[in-house]
C-alpha cells in the first residue's frame, strides 16, 4: 500500500499541467482541503489559475504554505525511461514531470494539513494556501497578482513556506531564506554601417564597445554578505553584423543580467551602468528589466521554527542559503512576510526522468506538519 503523500503526489503527476494549465491540480487540492474546513478562494487571472485558501482566525497569525502546479515542459518523451505523466516508482524513487518541482511538495503541504488538522482542529491562528499554475512560465498572473489581491485588503501573513526544491543531497540540508534580485539589460550601441574597405566613413560600434564591455565583465559590483554571494554580471547575449564580411555593422546589441544582492538596489547597478558606458563615450540606448528585488528572511520566529522542525525529524543542520534563480517567494516577501523555501533534492528539476525519494517526501510531510504544530498549536 502507498502512503498517502506519494499517492497524491501520483495524482498531480497524472495531470500534465504544462505552464500555465493546471489540468484540474488545483480542484484536487481544494477538494482535500476543503473536506478539512478551508475557506476557498478563487483567483483566476487570464490564462491561470490561482488559490488563497485560509483556516482558522482570519485576523490572528498567519502561516501560508505557498507553492505552484505547473511543471515545466518535459523534452523529448522519448528520451523518458517512462512517460513523465505516468508516475513511476523505481528503487525508491517517484518518478514524473514535476515530482521534485513541485508536486511533491504540494502533496507533502496537504497531507501535513490533513494530519496536523485531525490533531489539532481548533488550533490557534491561521493556516493557509496560496497557490498558482503560473511558476515556470511567466509569472504574470500567479502569485504577483494574488498578493497584489491579499495587500488590497490587508490580509495578515505572517509566515510563508514556499515549497520549491531547495534541498542539495538529503532532504531539509538547504533551507532558502532569501533570494538574489535579477535584473536584465537589453543594450544597444549605435554606430555607423559602412564599408569595411572605407571604415573613415564609418562608425564601427563593436570597436567603440569593446573597451566597456571589458570593464563591465572586469567591475566588482559589490562583496556580498553574511548571506549573499557577491552580484554576478553575466552576458547574456551579442550581436552585430548583417551577415556580410565587407559590412561594418551599424549597431552592436548587448544583453546582460545581474543577480544581485542586498548590497545593491536596481536604482544603483543603472546608474553605475549608465556613467561606465557614458565614461567611454558611447552612442546607445538602454533598456532594463527588473525581474525580482531580492529578499532576505534573517533569522527570527519562521527560521527558527523551520530549522527546529528539520532537526527533529532528520540528523540533518539545514544550511541557510540564499542562491538560485528567483522564485515567487520574491511577491510573496513584498506584504512583509517572513518567507523561506523547504521543498525536496532538486538535482533533477526541470531534467529528463525527473525524480524525488518517495521517503524523502514522506520526511518532508512531517517537517511541514512539525512546523504548523510550532506555529500553530
Ligand atoms: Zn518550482
Amino acid at each position: 500500500m502507498t502512503c498517502p503523500v506519494i499517492e497524491l503526489a501520483q495524482q498531480l503527476i497524472r495531470r500534465p499541467s504544462i505552464s500555465p494549465n493546471d489540468e484540474g491540480c488545483q480542484a484536487l487540492m481544494l477538494k482535500r482541503l476543503e473536506a478539512i474546513g478551508f475557506h476557498v478562494e478563487q483567483m483566476n487571472f487570464g490564462d491561470t489559475l490561482n488559490f488563497w485558501a485560509w483556516r482558522g482566525d482570519k485576523n490572528s497569525q498567519t502561516l501560508a504554505f505557498a507553492g505552484h502546479t505547473d511543471v515545466v515542459p518535459t523534452g523529448s518523451e522519448t528520451q523518458w525511461s517512462s512517460p513523465p505523466f505516468a508516475p513511476k516508482i523505481r528503487d525508491g524513487m517517484l518518478y514524473g514531470r514535476g515530482a521534485a518541482d513541485m508536486k511533491g511538495s504540494l502533496a507533502a503541504m496537504v497531507i501535513a494539513a490533513e494530519r496536523f488538522v485531525a490533531e489539532h482542529p481548533n488550533h490557534k491562528g491561521r493556516l493557509a494556501f496560496l497557490i498558482t499554475s503560473d511558476e515556470e512560465a511567466s509569472a504574470v498572473n500567479g502569485t504577483v497578482k494574488v498578493v497584489e489581491t491579499l495587500m488590497a485588503r490587508q490580509e495578515r501573513v505572517d509566515y510563508c513556506l514556499v515549497g520549491e526544491p531547495s534541498s542539495t543531497d538529503r532532504v531539509g540540508d538547504v533551507v532558502k531564506n532569501g533570494r538574489r534580485g535579477s535584473i536584465t539589460a537589453n543594450l544597444r550601441i549605435h554606430g555607423t554601417q559602412g564599408h569595411v574597405a572605407y571604415p573613415h566613413l564609418a562608425d564601427n560600434p563593436v570597436h567603440r564597445a569593446l573597451p566597456a564591455l571589458q570593464e563591465l565583465v572586469a567591475t566588482e559590483w559589490d562583496k556580498g554578505n553574511e548571506f549573499f554571494p557577491a552580484t554576478s554580471m553575466q552576458i547574456a547575449n551579442i550581436q552585430a553584423g548583417t551577415g556580410s564580411n565587407n559590412v561594418i555593422p551599424g549597431e552592436l546589441f548587448v544583453q546582460f543580467n545581474f543577480r544581485y544582492s542586498t548590497e545593491l538596489d536596481d536604482v544603483q547597478i543603472k546608474q553605475r551602468v549608465q556613467a561606465l558606458l557614458e565614461r567611454h563615450e558611447l552612442r546607445y540606448t538602454i533598456e532594463w528589466n527588473l525581474s525580482g528585488r531580492p529578499f532576505l528572511t534573517p533569522k527570527g520566529e519562521l527560521v527558527d521554527a523551520v530549522v527546529s522542525s528539520i532537526q527533529h525529524h532528520t540528523a540533518v543542520t539545514p544550511q541557510l542559503l540564499t542562491t538560485g534563480g528567483t522564485s515567487d517567494g520574491r511577491f510573496i516577501a513584498l506584504m512583509g512576510t517572513q518567507v523561506v523555501e523547504l521543498g525536496p533534492v532538486n538535482a533533477t528539476i526541470h531534467k529528463i526522468d525527473e525524480c524525488v525519494s518517495t521517503a524523502d517526501l514522506q520526511l518532508l510531510s512531517q517537517i511541514y506538519q512539525r512546523l504548523m504544530e510550532q506555529l500553530l498549536a
